[in-house]
Protein backbone atom coordinates (compact mmCIF):
# COMPACT_ATOMS: atom_id res chain seq x y z
CA UNK A 1 0.00 0.00 0.00
CA UNK A 2 1.22 3.31 -0.81
CA UNK A 3 0.79 6.26 1.64
CA UNK A 4 0.04 9.50 0.83
CA UNK A 5 1.76 12.75 2.64
CA UNK A 6 -0.69 15.71 3.61
CA UNK A 7 1.15 18.85 2.39
CA UNK A 8 2.45 19.51 6.03
CA UNK A 9 4.01 16.52 6.45
CA UNK A 10 5.85 17.24 2.74
CA UNK A 11 7.06 20.36 4.52
CA UNK A 12 9.05 18.39 6.99
CA UNK A 13 10.30 15.90 4.65
CA UNK A 14 11.63 19.06 2.89
CA UNK A 15 13.39 19.98 6.07
CA UNK A 16 14.91 16.50 6.01
CA UNK A 17 15.43 16.99 2.55
CA UNK A 18 17.22 20.07 2.77
CA UNK A 19 19.83 18.90 5.10
CA UNK A 20 20.41 15.89 3.80
CA UNK A 21 21.39 17.83 0.43
CA UNK A 22 23.85 20.44 2.00
CA UNK A 23 25.94 17.48 3.57
CA UNK A 24 25.96 16.39 -0.02
CA UNK A 25 27.48 19.90 -1.01
CA UNK A 26 30.03 20.18 2.32
CA UNK A 27 30.72 16.31 1.17
CA UNK A 28 31.08 17.03 -2.19
CA UNK A 29 33.54 19.92 -1.66
CA UNK A 30 35.94 17.33 0.43
CA UNK A 31 36.29 15.08 -2.11
CA UNK A 32 39.69 15.45 -3.50
CA UNK A 33 42.86 13.02 -3.97
CA UNK A 34 44.07 12.26 -1.01
CA UNK A 35 41.17 12.10 1.59
CA UNK A 36 39.88 9.09 2.95
CA UNK A 37 36.06 8.08 2.89
CA UNK A 38 35.70 7.43 6.24
CA UNK A 39 36.88 11.19 6.72
CA UNK A 40 34.02 11.95 4.54
CA UNK A 41 31.59 10.05 6.97
CA UNK A 42 32.90 12.28 9.68
CA UNK A 43 32.29 15.56 7.89
CA UNK A 44 28.69 14.72 6.88
CA UNK A 45 28.00 13.37 10.54
CA UNK A 46 29.06 16.80 12.19
CA UNK A 47 27.13 18.68 9.52
CA UNK A 48 23.98 16.70 9.83
CA UNK A 49 23.61 16.79 13.87
CA UNK A 50 24.91 21.31 13.23
CA UNK A 51 21.58 21.24 11.15
CA UNK A 52 19.12 19.59 13.23
CA UNK A 53 18.57 16.15 11.99
CA UNK A 54 19.59 12.86 12.79
CA UNK A 55 21.66 10.28 10.23
CA UNK A 56 19.09 7.98 8.63
CA UNK A 57 21.42 5.22 7.34
CA UNK A 58 23.57 4.93 10.82
CA UNK A 59 22.27 1.49 12.63
CA UNK A 60 20.11 0.89 9.56
CA UNK A 61 19.81 -2.97 9.50
CA UNK A 62 23.36 -2.73 11.31
CA UNK A 63 24.75 -0.59 8.63
CA UNK A 64 28.14 1.30 10.37
CA UNK A 65 28.11 4.62 8.95
CA UNK A 66 26.12 8.06 8.45
CA UNK A 67 27.14 7.62 4.38
CA UNK A 68 27.32 5.07 1.96
CA UNK A 69 30.48 5.74 0.07
CA UNK A 70 30.73 3.80 -3.65
CA UNK A 71 33.85 4.44 -5.37
CA UNK A 72 34.11 3.18 -9.40
CA UNK A 73 33.15 -0.17 -9.44
CA UNK A 74 31.21 -0.13 -6.42
CA UNK A 75 27.40 0.56 -7.27
CA UNK A 76 26.24 1.37 -3.82
CA UNK A 77 26.32 0.30 -0.29
CA UNK A 78 29.95 1.24 0.29
CA UNK A 79 30.81 1.16 3.89
CA UNK A 80 33.05 4.55 4.81
CA UNK A 81 36.69 3.59 5.85
CA UNK A 82 40.48 4.11 5.47
CA UNK A 83 40.28 3.88 1.73
CA UNK A 84 42.00 6.91 -0.06
CA UNK A 85 40.35 8.61 -2.90
CA UNK A 86 42.91 9.18 -5.88
CA UNK A 87 43.08 11.42 -9.18
CA UNK A 88 40.27 9.97 -11.74
CA UNK A 89 38.45 8.02 -9.18
CA UNK A 90 34.45 8.52 -9.31
CA UNK A 91 32.70 7.73 -5.92
CA UNK A 92 29.14 7.72 -5.29
CA UNK A 93 27.72 9.50 -1.46
CA UNK A 94 24.66 8.35 -0.70
CA UNK A 95 22.96 9.92 2.36
CA UNK A 96 19.46 10.06 4.51
CA UNK A 97 18.26 12.37 7.31
CA UNK A 98 15.75 12.38 9.43
CA UNK A 99 13.88 15.21 11.08
CA UNK A 100 10.98 14.59 13.47
CA UNK A 101 10.51 11.31 11.97
CA UNK A 102 10.31 11.86 8.46
CA UNK A 103 13.49 10.88 6.15
CA UNK A 104 14.92 12.48 3.17
CA UNK A 105 17.38 10.51 0.76
CA UNK A 106 19.49 11.30 -2.09
CA UNK A 107 22.81 10.21 -3.56
CA UNK A 108 25.49 11.77 -6.28
CA UNK A 109 28.70 10.45 -8.10
CA UNK A 110 31.57 13.14 -7.88
CA UNK A 111 34.80 12.88 -9.94
CA UNK A 112 37.80 13.01 -7.97
CA UNK A 113 40.13 15.83 -10.24
CA UNK A 114 40.44 14.89 -13.55
CA UNK A 115 37.97 11.62 -14.94
CA UNK A 116 38.06 9.92 -17.90
CA UNK A 117 35.99 10.67 -20.98
CA UNK A 118 34.03 7.60 -19.84
CA UNK A 119 33.25 8.06 -16.46
CA UNK A 120 32.11 11.88 -16.99
CA UNK A 121 30.21 10.74 -20.06
CA UNK A 122 28.55 8.27 -16.91
CA UNK A 123 28.06 10.62 -14.51
CA UNK A 124 26.36 13.15 -16.82
CA UNK A 125 24.18 10.22 -18.43
CA UNK A 126 22.82 9.25 -14.91
CA UNK A 127 22.24 12.57 -14.05
CA UNK A 128 20.07 13.12 -17.03
CA UNK A 129 18.04 9.66 -16.48
CA UNK A 130 17.15 11.00 -13.00
CA UNK A 131 16.06 14.05 -14.60
CA UNK A 132 13.87 12.29 -16.76
CA UNK A 133 12.39 10.58 -14.58
CA UNK A 134 11.36 13.45 -12.31
CA UNK A 135 9.74 15.27 -14.98
CA UNK A 136 7.60 12.04 -15.50
CA UNK A 137 6.40 12.89 -11.48
CA UNK A 138 3.00 14.08 -12.50
CA UNK A 139 -0.29 13.02 -11.55
CA UNK A 140 -1.87 10.55 -13.34
CA UNK A 141 1.60 8.98 -14.90
CA UNK A 142 2.48 5.69 -14.03
CA UNK A 143 5.29 4.19 -12.38
CA UNK A 144 6.31 2.11 -15.56
CA UNK A 145 6.99 6.07 -17.03
CA UNK A 146 9.13 6.80 -14.44
CA UNK A 147 11.24 3.54 -14.93
CA UNK A 148 11.03 3.55 -18.40
CA UNK A 149 12.25 7.05 -18.52
CA UNK A 150 15.78 6.23 -16.75
CA UNK A 151 16.04 2.88 -18.74
CA UNK A 152 15.69 5.03 -22.46
CA UNK A 153 18.33 7.65 -21.13
CA UNK A 154 20.49 5.06 -20.04
CA UNK A 155 20.50 2.68 -22.80
CA UNK A 156 20.22 4.79 -25.25
CA UNK A 157 23.62 6.19 -24.37
CA UNK A 158 25.27 2.54 -24.13
CA UNK A 159 25.02 2.02 -20.57
CA UNK A 160 23.00 -0.36 -18.31
CA UNK A 161 20.72 0.07 -15.81
CA UNK A 162 21.09 -1.90 -12.69
CA UNK A 163 18.10 -4.21 -11.84
CA UNK A 164 18.58 -5.90 -8.56
CA UNK A 165 18.47 -2.58 -6.34
CA UNK A 166 15.53 -0.18 -6.93
CA UNK A 167 14.38 3.52 -5.92
CA UNK A 168 11.31 3.08 -3.14
CA UNK A 169 8.52 5.19 -1.90
CA UNK A 170 9.59 6.99 1.32
CA UNK A 171 8.19 9.27 4.59
CA UNK A 172 8.00 7.91 7.99
CA UNK A 173 10.40 5.18 6.89
CA UNK A 174 12.99 5.24 5.19
CA UNK A 175 11.62 2.55 2.84
CA UNK A 176 8.30 1.88 1.43
CA UNK A 177 6.14 0.80 -1.12
CA UNK A 178 6.09 1.28 -4.03
CA UNK A 179 9.28 -0.10 -5.47
CA UNK A 180 10.59 2.23 -7.74
CA UNK A 181 12.56 0.27 -10.58
CA UNK A 182 14.79 2.05 -13.07
CA UNK A 183 13.50 0.25 -15.94
CA UNK A 184 9.90 -1.15 -17.36
CA UNK A 185 7.16 -0.51 -19.69
CA UNK A 186 5.07 3.14 -20.27
CA UNK A 187 2.09 3.52 -19.32
CA UNK A 188 2.31 0.64 -16.64
CA UNK A 189 2.26 0.22 -12.99
CA UNK A 190 1.18 2.27 -10.11
CA UNK A 191 -0.45 5.72 -11.28
CA UNK A 192 1.17 8.52 -9.49
CA UNK A 193 -1.10 11.21 -7.44
CA UNK A 194 -0.70 14.14 -5.18
CA UNK A 195 1.11 13.28 -1.97
CA UNK A 196 3.00 10.16 -3.50
CA UNK A 197 6.63 10.55 -2.28
CA UNK A 198 9.49 8.68 -4.12
CA UNK A 199 13.07 8.42 -3.53
CA UNK A 200 14.26 7.81 -7.40
CA UNK A 201 17.68 6.27 -7.71
CA UNK A 202 19.29 5.32 -11.01
CA UNK A 203 21.95 3.26 -10.47
CA UNK A 204 24.05 2.81 -14.04
CA UNK A 205 26.75 1.10 -14.81
CA UNK A 206 29.09 1.45 -17.69
CA UNK A 207 29.10 -2.00 -18.43
CA UNK A 208 26.81 -4.93 -18.04
CA UNK A 209 24.16 -4.73 -15.77
CA UNK A 210 25.17 -7.73 -13.19
CA UNK A 211 26.14 -6.54 -9.93
CA UNK A 212 27.40 -8.76 -7.15
CA UNK A 213 28.09 -8.43 -2.95
CA UNK A 214 31.23 -8.46 -1.08
CA UNK A 215 32.30 -10.41 1.74
CA UNK A 216 31.91 -7.12 4.35
CA UNK A 217 27.46 -7.98 3.87
CA UNK A 218 26.93 -4.82 2.18
CA UNK A 219 29.13 -3.20 -0.83
CA UNK A 220 27.50 -4.07 -4.31
CA UNK A 221 30.02 -3.73 -7.21
CA UNK A 222 29.80 -4.44 -11.22
CA UNK A 223 29.86 -7.85 -12.29
CA UNK A 224 32.28 -6.96 -15.01
CA UNK A 225 34.11 -4.56 -12.91
CA UNK A 226 33.41 -1.64 -15.15
CA UNK A 227 32.49 1.97 -13.47
CA UNK A 228 28.96 2.97 -11.42
CA UNK A 229 27.10 6.02 -11.22
CA UNK A 230 24.21 6.74 -8.85
CA UNK A 231 22.09 9.77 -8.36
CA UNK A 232 19.29 9.93 -6.51
CA UNK A 233 16.44 12.75 -5.36
CA UNK A 234 13.43 12.40 -2.98
CA UNK A 235 10.56 13.67 -4.83
CA UNK A 236 7.14 14.73 -3.81
CA UNK A 237 4.42 14.69 -6.68
CA UNK A 238 1.87 17.73 -6.43
CA UNK A 239 -0.89 19.21 -8.30
CA UNK A 240 1.67 20.78 -10.23
CA UNK A 241 3.98 18.53 -11.06
CA UNK A 242 7.55 16.89 -9.36
CA UNK A 243 8.92 18.76 -6.53
CA UNK A 244 12.21 17.89 -5.63
CA UNK A 245 12.82 17.80 -1.74
CA UNK A 246 16.55 17.21 -1.67
CA UNK A 247 17.71 20.98 -2.19
CA UNK A 248 18.96 23.25 -0.50
CA UNK A 249 16.92 26.63 -1.15
MG1 LIG B 1 19.87 6.88 -0.90
MG1 LIG C 1 17.16 5.51 -1.55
Amino acid sequence: MMLLKSPAEIEVMREAGRITASALRVVGEAVVPGVTTAQLDEIAAEHIRKEGGKPAFLGYRGFPATLCVSVNDEVVHGIPGKRRLREGDIVSVDCGVVVDGYYGDAAMTFPVGRVSDEARRLMDVTRDALDAAIARCRPGMRLGDVGNAVQTVVERAGFSVVREYVGHGIGRSMHEEPQVPNFGRAGTGMTLRPGTVLAIEPMVNAGGYAVRSLDDGWTVVTADGSLSAHFEHTVAITEDGPSILTLER
